[in-house]
């Protein structure tokens, strides 16, 4: 699979209606019974925050999924409704997931919001309204189990993904990679944004309290979760893909299997159950 060539200094590939991506986030919470809350409101858009409970509470997982951070990475948001639509969650995991963080981005094509605030920096010293009432949110909530940040990467050769396991839990990185590259190519150098990688997996032992500029990441390993993966597409292949390999990758630490065949239309359509 070639990339395509078009991100020259940063992300210039397919866009999104986000507006219609939103408008399809409430249709499936109905659908497949998800609570919905609207945390906040910014140039018309809502920001929602939904919650699943768990079906059967044998073996209870708590995951919380969140999406659309920064508006240059379409496949994210668009990887959160496939995922709602689809609807093929475990019985025992109860979820949360923020699909879109800042809609307003997707409108202009930028990673930041329309004041150039890069969201995923904000989450120590927040200075973005958004940001506030997102953590504000999260602090009403319990402690996950797992959390996952759907990302793109418009330079990257491939997908990657970032793990913080500071307990030695089981690690689910390499079930991810093994699982995605079914489906899109896998960035394996050596250095993947200035620091170490294996095989499509950066580890990096970051303390965040030598870190002012914290990402949502930072926030959920100190204050949230003891394991969280960051997932990264590769913005410079075809949209379809890098949607494909954020939901497999998310469906990978939920215990989903794939449907049907590898192909890029292949987990589209019908739900589990
Ligand atoms: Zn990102």
């Amino acid at each position: 699979m070639q990339r395509l060539g078009k991100n020259l200094g940063k992300y210039l590939g397919e866009t999104i209606d986000v507006k219609k991506v939103l408008a399809g986030v409430p249709i499936a919470a109905q659908q497949h019974g998800w609570e919905l809350e609207v945390f906040f409101k910014v140039d018309g858009f809502d920001l929602f925050a939904l919650h699943r409970a768990c079906r059967n509470s044998a073996g209870r997982r708590r995951i919380y999924i969140s999406a659309g951070i920064h508006g240059d990475e379409p496949a994210s948001p668009e990887a959160a409704l496939k995922l709602l639509q689809e609807n093929r969650w475990p019985d025992n995991v109860e979820l949360w997931l923020c699909p879109c963080l800042n809609p307003v981005g997707f409108t202009l094509n930028t990673r930041a919001n329309k004041n150039g605030i890069d969201l995923n920096r904000g989450y120590l010293n927040p200075v973005a309204a958004e940001i506030t009432a997102h953590i504000s949110w999260l602090e009403r909530q319990p402690q996950f189990d797992l959390t996952i940040m759907l990302h793109e990467d418009w330079e990257s050769l491939g997908f990657y993904l970032y793990e913080q396991n500071p307990d030695g839990r089981p690690s689910y990185a390499e079930k991810i990679i093994e699982a995605v590259e079914k489906v899109c190519p896998i960035d394996r150098s050596e250095m993947i944004e200035g620091r170490p990688a294996k095989g499509g997996i950066l580890r990096p032992n970051i303390d965040p309290s030598s870190r002012p500029d914290w990402p949502e990441a930072f926030y959920l390993i100190s204050h949230k979760t003891r394991q969280s993966y960051t997932v990264e597409a590769p913005s410079d292949f075809p949209l379809e893909i890098r949607v494909n390999a954020l939901v497999t990758a998310v469906n990978t630490v939920l215990g989903v299997h794939p449907l049907g065949c590898s192909g890029p239309d292949a987990s589209r359509g019908s739900g589990a159950r």
